[in-house]
Parts: structure tokens; sequence; C-alpha cells
């Protein structure tokens, strides 16, 4: 088992591969360690793959990951991270924007005892409109919504225990929510200040269009995080409403029975509506109780279950 596996994915980015690794190996020349190199090829079309099998080969520490179609690059790391066997983790892009150089302080500041230690990105170099205006708003709404203080969520290069991987799982686009779910499980975390670079070669596999997926993708994690534990509680509260509506609209109909002449007073106006939120709200609480449903037989996977270090 290494003490260290540092895990990059990478996805039509043929011309990077080599440079990262050797860039990989000289930063990682001085640690003390053992360690190993994972590279996850997403599916790519061009030939990052050869590359990657190349580099496995002439390096014994280099491990390549091969995924039969492009998944994204929150399932790469998935993948990359379900293999890694080292004690501590480190993600970084694959694209060369992410420095090496910074690996051995982001596992020095976890050795501190820290279970998550997130990159913060001094002087990113992307587009200002595209990238760190969207990122801007991102972070802080991430940072609003979940009260977990990291500044740079987007950022790659990051440090995990492995105990914490074991306990978060991740889809969609919802790499960038990696703090927000550690701190769901309990997690320390601390960021610290990384270095960014252009990229060189290849080009980025996003556009603006992925502003919206992490708008959604924030949605879900605050169901997630807020309402798992209990999700029929947030279902009956939300159907509180229905059901104040629909005692007004049955008051209303009590007193047209007794003020309106007759004609208006047999509407079926008042007491249809009532049994319309009456029923709306039903069906919210058995939607709930669905969900209870759905969520208990995972509620006792070991994943949910506090461990012994996060009580402290
Ligand atoms: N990536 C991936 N699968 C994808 C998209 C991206 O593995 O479907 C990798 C990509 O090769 C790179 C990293 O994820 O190593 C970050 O992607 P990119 O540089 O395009 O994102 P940006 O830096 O522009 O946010
Ligand atoms: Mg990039």
């Amino acid at each position: 088992m290494p003490d260290l596996s540092v895990v990059a994915p990478l996805y039509n980015e043929s011309e990077n591969v080599q440079p990262l690794v050797d860039w990989i190996l000289e930063a990682l020349s001085t640690y003390q360690g053992t360690y190993e190199i994972i590279l996850v090829d997403d599916g790519s079309r061009d030939d990052t793959w050869s590359r990657i099998a190349g580099a496995a080969l002439a390096h014994p520490q280099v491990h390549g990951l091969r995924l039969g179609r492009n998944v994204g690059q929150t399932a790469a790391m998935m993948a990359g991270f379900d293999h890694a066997r080292g004690r501590v983790v480190v993600s970084l892009d694959g694209d060369l924007q992410n420095d090496p150089r910074d690996i051995p302080m982001l596992v020095a500041k976890l050795d501190e005892g820290y279970d998550l230690v997130c990159g913060w990105r001094q002087r990113r170099q992307d587009k200002l409109i595209l990238r760190k205006v969207p990122s801007w708003v991102a972070n802080r709404l991430i940072r609003r919504l979940t009260g977990v203080p990291i500044t740079d969520n987007g950022c790659s290069l990051k440090a995990y225990r492995r105990e914490l991987l074991d306990r978060i799982s991740l889809y969609a686009e919802q790499h960038r929510f990696i703090p927000a779910l550690s701190a769901s499980v309990g997690a320390r975390i601390t960021e610290l200040p990384v270095r960014h670079h252009a990229r060189r070669f290849g080009e980025s596999k996003y556009g603006i269009s992925r502003t919206v997926k992490v708008l959604v993708d924030l949605v879900t994690l605050k169901m997630i995080t807020t309402f798992r534990s209990r999700p029929l509680v947030g279902f009956a509260v939300a159907s509180v409403p229905m059901v104040c509506a629909a005692a007004i609209f049955l008051m209303l109909w009590g007193y047209a029975a007794t003020h309106f002449p007759p004609l208006k007073a047999n509407a079926v106006v008042f007491p249809g509506a009532a049994l319309l939120w009456l029923a709306a709200a039903f069906y919210l609480t058995m939607l709930g109780l669905v969900a209870e449903v759905a969520l208990s037989s995972e509620r006792e996977s070991a994943r949910e279950t506090p461990t012994a270090r996060e009580v402290r």
C-alpha cells in the first residue's frame, strides 16, 4: 500500500499526459513516503490512452485506468478514487492547470489533523466572463447555502484522507461540492492557497452551460444535506400551508351556507377548493413517506453512521 495516491482525470488531453507525469514525478522526488499516480482516461477519443499506457510502462508508480466511455470529470475522479490505495489521496486536473509542486504542502497540511485540504487558486488563469465571474457567484452561493467556508470549491487540487473518500459518494458535477458533502459527514476541512496556470495544450471541456448544471446540482445538494435524514419532516412542513388553505375554504363554505341565499350557498366552489388543497397536502405527505422508505435501506449502510473520530 502506498502512502499517497495522486489521481488525475484526463479527457482528450493527449499532449498533457507526458508533461503531467514528468511534473508530478519531479514534484514528488523529495516526498518521503511511497506513492502512486493514477491517470484516469475518461473515454478519450484521441491518443490519450496510449500515452498513459506508455507512461505506465516507463514508470512503475504510474497506473492507467481506462473508462469505457466519457462519464464526465466527477465520475472519472470517483473511478480513480476507487482504485487509489493510498492512505492519503490527492486529486488534480490532468491539463497542467494545477501545480503538482503544491502536493507536498497539501499533504503536510492534511497531516496536521484534517480530513480534507482544498486548494484555493491564486491568480486564477481562466477567462473572466465565462469562468471567473460564474465561479465567483457559484462559490458565494455554495458558501451561503451550505455554510461551509471554503473560498474555491471548483479547484480540483485537493487532498483527502482515505476514510473520508469512503464516506462520500459523488455524481453529476458534484466534485465541486466535495467540501460541503464532507462537512455533512463531519470532516475537518481547511484550505490552502495554490498556484494555477493557463492551459498550454488542448482546450477546456466545458462551456457556459456548466453554470446551469452547477446551479441545479446545488439545489439537489441542499436537499440531500438538509432533508436526507428525515425527508418526511420536510414534506410534512411543506403541506402545512396547504392544510391551512383547505381550512380557510372550509370556513368560507360554512359562512356561505349560513349567510348566502340558497342558490349561492349550494355552489360547490368552496368545498371543492378545500378538497383540492387537502388532496394536495395528502399527496405531499405520501411522497414524504415514499422518500422515507426509499432512504431507509441506505440509512443502514455504514456511510451514514458517525465514526468514533467524529466525536471530538
Ligand atoms: N475532464 C474529464 N472528463 C470530462 C471533462 C473533463 O476527465 O468529461 C478532465 C479534463 O481532462 C481535465 C479536467 O477534467 O483534466 C478539468 O477539465 P477542464 O480543464 O476542461 O475544465 P476547466 O479547467 O476548464 O474548468
Ligand atoms: Mg482546465
